[in-house]
């Protein structure tokens, strides 16, 4: 870390992460620059890949998850390459960038995709990740030649070291004191986000929409005053705006609210990039590149005066639940573990697990629990655990109710399961008490707007 002379004061230092709408074509970027020379203590930025320019648009990334399909199915990938050069020469030329860096990154496109296609997930993430790579090294050029000098930072260079897990990956702990040294680096920082390098040297990328955890990961290693997330939206709003259009957009939220909230549905912050902004609690602010003016929300280790309320309403589908009754179930030592032990042999992981006396459920992502795996624990459970019954059924969707303080507030399920008896909806499955500041619902996925815009109602109306 730079080192401080005695009597000066160490410099403010943002992290600013901007999402892929704030980097789409050449008028977005110039966006980003404006808001990057409006405060000097936005010095390191991190980019995501170009997204959508419009609704029907496709974002970069998933071009180049068209080009590695392709070069792993057909053995080239001509067709799928060219759309993205495509992409990127349009921005060099609105840009005014030098034709050379196209001719760079269009090279390190083959090459990637000539590259050993042995591990084709590893191969994926290779590929995958060169957005967000293009994405910074045009946004350094753009900026240095508008009079903002900034330089590319290279993850591994600079010391982003993940687990061993394509498309999934997680920080090791090693990279946040290698990390830091970022903080001492003059003028202005990009440094792309969503994938970082194995200790073996091999790219692997974060979950989709994993840029918001590198710009997490950065902030708390440079222990910034304040990680910046850009997005296209001018707040976290109260309710998924797509279901309630006029939802209240949400100024304050602590961690745990975020966490809950991220976790079923609200889109705008990945989940997982809560986590090391917690460790080194450094409070997030959510804003919009398309109106930086806006306040946007802060997401704060706690709030300080305690309302008890709701502050957000989340929702999510794509969950499927495996229910099990053996008589005396309770009775059994050991029952629960070795039905988690068989999901655990089976690579899959569970998201909750409500139980009764004689029987119990565990909620899983549908998408992991595919139709052979379902056959497979099924079988297992019948004859290791001899349970009575096993079903699963599909197509469910969790509700969250969210707000600290909760707990502590009468009548609040009342209102909750009233507001949903009024609107048809059956519930499949309640949870509270688990976390102090959420309440659980799961319904039928056919049900799952018209639960949402009925809990809205009951809490903010
Ligand atoms: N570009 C990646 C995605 O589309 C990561 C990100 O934008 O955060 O998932």
């Amino acid at each position: 870390m730079e080192a401080v002379p005695p009597g000066k004061r160490e410099r403010n230092m943002k992290v600013a992460k901007f999402g892929g709408t704030s980097l789409a074509d050449a008028g977005q970027i110039l966006k980003v620059l404006e808001i990057v020379r409006a405060d000097p203590d936005r010095r390191i930025i991190v980019v995501s890949a170009p997204g959508k320019r419009s609704k029907d648009d496709t974002k970069v990334t998933d071009l180049l998850i068209a080009c590695a399909k392709a070069a792993l199915e057909r053995g080239e990938a001509e067709a799928e390459l060219a759309l993205v050069v495509h992409r990127f020469a349009g921005i060099g030329r609105e840009l005014d960038l030098p034709s050379a860096l196209l001719t760079e990154i269009e090279q390190d496109l083959r090459g990637r995709l000539s590259s050993d296609r042995s591990h084709k997930g590893l191969f994926t993430d290779a590929v995958k990740a060169a957005g967000e790579d293009y994405s910074a090294r045009f946004a350094a050029a753009a900026f240095t030649r508008k009079g903002v000098p900034a330089a590319y930072a290279c993850p591994r260079e600079a010391g982003m070291v993940l687990s061993d897990e394509p498309g999934n990956a997680q920080v090791l702990p090693e990279s946040y004191a290698r990390l830091a040294a970022l903080r001492g680096r003059p003028g202005v920082t990009i440094f792309p986000g969503f994938f970082g390098y194995t200790k073996a040297g091999r790219i692997v990328t974060f979950p989709r929409g994993g840029s918001d955890i590198t710009g997490a990961i950065l902030a708390a290693a440079v222990k910034a005053d304040v990680y910046e997330n850009f997005t296209d939206v001018d707040s976290v709003y109260s309710a998924d705006p797509r279901i309630v259009p006029d939802a209240r957009p949400i100024e304050l939220l602590t961690y745990r609210e975020m966490r809950e909230l991220a976790y079923s549905g609200f889109g705008v912050f990945h989940d997982e990039a809560i986590l090391p902004a917690v460790h080194a609690n450094i409070p997030i602010n959510i804003r919009n590149t398309n109106r930086p003016s806006a306040p946007g929300t802060m997401v704060v280790p706690e709030r300080p005066a305690h309302t008890g309320g709701v502050v957000g309403i989340s929702s999510s589908d794509g969950f499927c639940t495996l229910f099990l009754s053996k008589y005396l179930m309770n009775r059994e030592i050991g029952f629960g573990r070795r039905l988690l032990q068989i999901l655990e042999e089976e690579g899959l992981s569970y998201e909750h697990a409500p139980s009764g006396i004689d029987n119990t459920s565990v909620i899983l992502r549908d998408h992991q629990f595919t139709p052979e795996k379902e056959r497979h624990v099924v079988g297992r459970i019948r004859k290791e655990l001899a349970a009575d019954d096993v079903e699963v059924e599909r197509g469910l969707a969790l509700l969250m109710v969210v707000g600290e303080g909760m707990s502590h507030t009468v009548g609040l399920a009342a209102r909750a399961t009233r507001a949903l008896a009024e609107a048809a909806v059956n519930i499949e499955m309640m949870n509270q008490g688990s976390s102090e500041i959420s309440m659980m619902f799961g319904v039928k996925a056919d049900d799952r707007k018209r639960a949402v815009k009925a809990l809205y109602r009951a809490f903010f109306e």
